[in-house]
């Protein structure tokens, strides 16, 4: 397959020539989350509507074009490391080409795919050519019913099959995302441990956020993250993986007999990290959101498309993350949820 290149970045766009992202609370970003859909093949309870779902018309969607040359210019701000997510970003014709174009931008340090393992499988090989480096797989049952009630697909057999593939061609270490709900899957998670130890995966539990459509959520459902560290550590002990890096959302764990696998722990209700937080979305309708839980996005697309210079530009991504909220209110009395639901923000 032939995979079509876009320009590529100036010298003076590549590099960090800009100046830092910075907020007013001190914090430096280095982490941009791409989102190129908002649709998927899953409906996860957890991160859509149950009615009322309406996709994006496509006009309304950055073109690939588009999201190379804002992302040109985060990495001149000095994004390090990039995302790509969605919606299902497999979903969408011609992602390996932007994935091959973004691998090949100087002082990208990181860049992975978080995907729904659907289609990861046939699109492993082209992936790895294209220079993608890692790849987050989201499963949250390893029961094939569980697993149905949750996403309303029955397709556990080729998830798993992703997993493997993805693990064979190098594109490790493979996370896998396992969000976590009361009464839904919480029995799960001794054998979402030993499924790390027997694969040798990096399973990582989170907790469920209030990002699922109005009123869908309630904090009952949330198994926290403690919860689930002492339960794996009467099972199989766990020792802490030293060398965290501080922005990183997962507290990290390996087996303390030495059989390869990790944990990791994202607890974002019960233990939020949001003083530490280094990360900034982009939707795949061109908004830029500097928090999950953002009530303001900031447009870019419009800019974009009516001919903004760069330094224009620059000028409303520096001044979105300048604003960047101290962090994420869910629990306050007075939390509001943004509109969006997960899906349509990019995870
Ligand atoms: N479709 C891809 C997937 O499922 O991996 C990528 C997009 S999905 C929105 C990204 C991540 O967000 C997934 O790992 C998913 O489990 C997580 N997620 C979605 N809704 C969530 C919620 N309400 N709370 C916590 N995590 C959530
Ligand atoms: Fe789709 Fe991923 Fe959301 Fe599930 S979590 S509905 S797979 S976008």
């Amino acid at each position: 397959m032939s995979l079509p290149v876009l320009s590529s970045p100036t010298q003076s766009e590549s590099t960090s020539v800009f100046g830092a992202l910075q907020d007013s609370h001190g914090r430096v970003i280095h982490d941009l989350r791409i989102s190129v859909t908002d649709r998927c093949n899953f409906r996860c309870s957890y991160c859509m509507p149950i009615e009322g779902l309406a996709w994006k018309p496509k006009s309304e969607l950055l073109t690939f074009e588009e999201i190379f040359q804002l992302t040109k210019i985060f990495v001149g701000l000095g994004i390090t490391k990039l995302r790509i997510t969605g919606g299902e970003a497999l979903l969408r014709r011609g992602v390996v080409n932007l994935i091959e174009n973004l691998a090949g931008l100087p002082d990208v340090q990181d860049l992975a795919l978080t995907t729904n393992g659907y289609y990861l499988k046939e699109h492993t090989p082209d992936l790895v050519r294209a220079g993608l480096r890692r790849v987050t797989i989201s499963l949250d049952s390893l029961n094939p019913q569980g697993f149905h009630n949750l996403t309303k697909i029955n397709a556990l057999p080729r998830v798993i099959e992703s997993i493997d593939v993805a693990q064979k061609a190098g594109l490790t270490p493979v996370k896998v995302n396992c969000v976590l709900i009361r009464g839904v899957n919480d029995h799960e998670i001794e054998d979402f441990a030993e499924f790390a130890r027997l694969w040798g995966l990096h399973v990582r539990f989170i907790e469920y956020m209030p990002l699922d459509g109005p009123g869908a959520w309630s904090r009952d459902r949330v198994v926290p993250g403690r919860e689930v560290y002492d339960r794996i550590q009467a099972r199989f002990p766990l020792l802490p993986v030293a060398g965290k890096d501080l922005s990183e959302t997962a507290r990290r764990f390996r087996f303390s007999d030495g059989v390869s696998g990790e944990i990791g722990i994202i607890a974002p209700v019960t233990e939020p990290f949001c003083g530490a937080c280094s990360r900034i979305r982009l939707t795949s309708d061109g908004k830029l959101r500097t928090c999950l839980f953002s009530l303001h996005e900031y447009d870019l697309r419009e800019p974009l498309r009516a001919g903004a210079t760069v330094d224009e530009l620059i000028t409303i991504i520096q001044s979105a993350v300048f604003r960047k909220e101290p962090g994420h209110r869910i629990n306050a009395r007075d939390f509001i949820a943004p509109e969006r639901t997960m899906s349509c923000i990019g995870g």
